[in-house]
């Protein structure tokens, strides 16, 4: 792995949400972000958790946690550019996949909590280090707090785009707190049926939830808009193809074109490798095949894509930061 510097972040002191006094407590952060988080319903888990007292199924409490933020060199070429892009990795996630190459900061919550003023001072740390956006990691069970952070930076003079990089297992309602905060989107589309996604993330209607979020995503930001090699606004979707998992490729291709149509920009991803709890599903517990990308990337094709990004098969660890233990 290609290590990257670390970039020391501003340690303020961590706050803890008082919704007895939330406005002159919680950095800028409007009641209602607080009262969302008082019986939270914000992902389609909506497990009705008062995060101000206790973890949510997600993992996430009233405090933004944060492991890491740092340039990543890694990404698309398009948001890494030359610079880099300026990404911020969320603590906790709202799913919880098998396979996860960032289980130590999405399942165990590894990271540190932030006020929403370290988050505007990240911001604007990274594009006062050249980032050519600010990448915002798995931050969905914290999207109202992110929301206030992303305003207050704009206040800042925050100017590069702001993306959101995340499952897409996601509300539409709560995608639209982001609407006019957020440049690009950058969702995955994980699975196509409701079986493989219990089997390998526990939940049933992933898809379902993905195909709203999506529709949100691109009816906020639109079709990817790209100048001088990087891209400025719109939607990028990511497949990541999982072992033996080739058809269903094909199912969400084809949605995706029809849906949003076949100028959508599409990264295909061959980096699986096999980690966390891979090894009890034996058929995941290996690297995808050569021709089985082929197979995807045919799809592309077939279906009549215009724009997207392939890898290197095997590729995997590369792309995968150094996290804070
Ligand atoms: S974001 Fe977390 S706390 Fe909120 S509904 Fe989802 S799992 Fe529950």
């Amino acid at each position: 792995m290609v290590p990257l510097p670390i970039v020391i972040g501003i340690d303020l002191p961590s706050f803890r949400l008082d919704v007895s006094n939330h406005c002159s407590t919680m950095s800028g952060m409007t009641s209602e972000a607080a009262t969302l988080l008082t019986h939270c319903t914000l992902c389609p888990r909506e497990c009705g958790t008062d995060r101000i007292v206790s973890p949510g199924l997600c993992g996430a409490t009233g405090e933004v946690m944060v492991n890491i933020y740092r340039l990543h060199h890694w990404e698309e070429p398009v948001l890494s550019g030359t610079r880099g892009s300026g990404t911020i990795f969320f603590s906790n996630c709202t799913m919880r996949c098998a396979y996860c190459q960032n289980w130590r900061i999405s399942h165990e919550g590894r990271g540190n909590p932030r006020t929403l003023d370290d988050l505007c001072a990240m911001m604007l740390n990274l594009q006062a280090q050249g980032a050519h956006n600010v990448n915002l990691v798995s931050a969905s069970q914290y999207t109202p707090l992110v929301a206030e952070a992303i305003r207050m930076a704009r206040e800042r003079e925050l100017e590069i785009p702001v993306l959101w990089n995340s499952n897409a297992y996601e509300k539409p309602e709560t995608l639209r707190l982001l609407d006019g905060l957020v440049d690009i989107y950058l969702p995955d589309f994980r699975y196509w049926d409701s079986e493989t996604a219990e089997r390998y993330s526990g939940i049933l209607d992933y898809a379902e939830w993905a195909r709203r979020a999506i529709l949100e995503m691109h009816r906020q930001a639109g079709r990817c808009v790209i100048q001088d090699g990087i891209a400025r606004k719109g939607l990028i979707i990511r497949l990541l193809v999982l072992p033996g998992q080739v058809a269903p490729i094909r199912d969400i291709l084809k949605w995706i074109r029809d849906a949003l149509g076949a100028e959508t920009w599409i990264s295909l991803m061959g980096q699986y490798y096999p980690v966390h709890r891979s090894k009890e599903f034996p058929e995941i517990n290996r690297q995808i095949k050569k021709k089985e990308y082929e197979q995807c990337a045919g799809y592309l094709d077939d279906l009549g894509f215009e724009n997207g990004f392939i890898q290197e098969v095997g590729s995997c660890a590369d792309y995968t930061p150094e996290f804070a233990d």
